[in-house]
């Protein structure tokens, strides 16, 4: 069993720690939170074990009622692998940490990829993380992921000239009250590319992408507006098949009304996703058009879920615990990934 720690107890750390406790092959040692507020006292009714992230903060968890199991050091000192899910610049400072154990760590899209050995995409890369001297991978973002998932299939059937994507982010995760904006449309950054591209460039080095990024009133999720010139010219249908067939992409059917990210978060609780989360891309099926060789779509990514699948392959990756092909399949079966 892999003993797995998470540093960070917040939307990604929260279901990071849910998805580890299904494995088969993987123990949760315990979460570590600065704060004794809701999720700390939700950990503590699941049964996991707490551990204080700022010492001189455990008498708040005391004053709480909160029992603690030790200091986030104690946690980092028994895991074989830690996940840092803490706030974006958190992960890189804790490093030192890590590395002072001689611990593995995994770290969350909001850092820097040069603090990483290596940055990381199951579908793209797992490979890469197995190598003896990957000490610390990073899982990358939520819109890097959807990205990368996408890409690589189309890159290995058709192969890719030149990918141009707008992603129209979420201002704000639902719990996030200090978000925005709450009526406005931003170009987000205005300075063209965002960041992204460069970022899906981290897991695809050769593939030629340009994106833009827009900030709207939405917590839902983000909408990307694909546009991939292919080497090949295939139709429609064969692109839908092609991308029907990966487990983390789900297209969405015409018959079932879901139109927008609103119906298809619906949907996600509907059939009693936890939290109402969807881990895989949402491609709107009849969006999937081919002019010449160019194919557009449009695709939904659940910013606080997709990365949680790739977290559990990053762990199994990192410790060249399993291969990928296994690894994939024992995460999409555990969780119920696949719609
Ligand atoms: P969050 O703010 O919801 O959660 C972070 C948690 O870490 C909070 O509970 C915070 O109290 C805690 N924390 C702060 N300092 C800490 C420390 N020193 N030690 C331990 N814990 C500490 O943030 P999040 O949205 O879960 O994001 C975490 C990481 O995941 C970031 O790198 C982010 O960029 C990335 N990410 C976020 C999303 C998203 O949409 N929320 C999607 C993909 C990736």
């Amino acid at each position: 069993m892999i003993q797995v720690g998470v540093n960070g107890y917040g939307t990604i750390g929260k279901r990071v720690a849910d998805a580890v406790a299904a494995q088969p092959d993987m123990k949760l040692i315990g979460v570590a939170k600065t704060r004794p507020n809701f999720e700390a006292e939700a950990a503590v009714r699941k049964g996991y074990p707490l551990y204080a992230a700022i010492p001189e903060r455990a008498d708040q968890f005391r004053d709480a009622g909160i029992d603690l199991a030790g200091e986030a050091e104690d946690m980092v000192m028994t895991a074989d692998v830690i996940v840092d899910t803490t706030p974006s610049g958190i992960g890189a400072d804790n490093c030192e940490l890590y590395e002072r154990y001689d611990t593995p760590a995994i770290l969350q899209g909001g850092e820097g990829a040069d603090v990483a050995d290596v940055s990381f995409n199951a579908r793209a890369n797992y490979d890469l993380a197995r190598a003896d001297d990957v000490d610390i991978a990073r899982v990358v973002s939520c819109n890097t992921t959807g990205l990368s998932r996408l890409l690589a299939p189309l890159i290995e059937e058709y192969g890719v000239e030149k990918a141009r994507v707008t992603l129209v982010r979420r201002g704000g995760d639902p719990g996030q009250t200090s978000r925005g904006p709450i009526n406005d449309i931003l170009p987000d950054p205005v300075t063209v590319p965002s960041h992204h591209g460069p970022d899906v460039n981290t897991i695809i080095p050769d593939v030629d992408i340009d994106t833009l990024g827009v900030k709207v009133p939405a917590t839902l999720m983000h909408l990307h507006s694909v546009n991939v010139t292919l080497d090949d010219e295939p139709t429609a249908a064969e692109v839908r098949e092609l991308l029907g067939a990966e487990s983390r992409l789900f297209l969405v059917p015409e018959e079932t009304g879901i139109d927008g990210t609103g119906k298809l978060k619906e949907f996600a609780m509907d059939t009693g996703r936890p939290r109402g989360d969807l881990w895989e891309n949402c491609i709107w099926e009849d969006s999937i058009s081919m002019e010449g060789s160019d194919l557009y779509l449009f695709q939904s990514i659940h910013q606080e879920s997709d990365v949680i699948p790739e977290n559990i392959d990053a762990i199994r990756a990192l410790l060249d615990w399993e291969d990928q092909e296994t690894s994939m399949a024992t995460t999409d079966e555990t969780l119920g990934v696949g719609l």
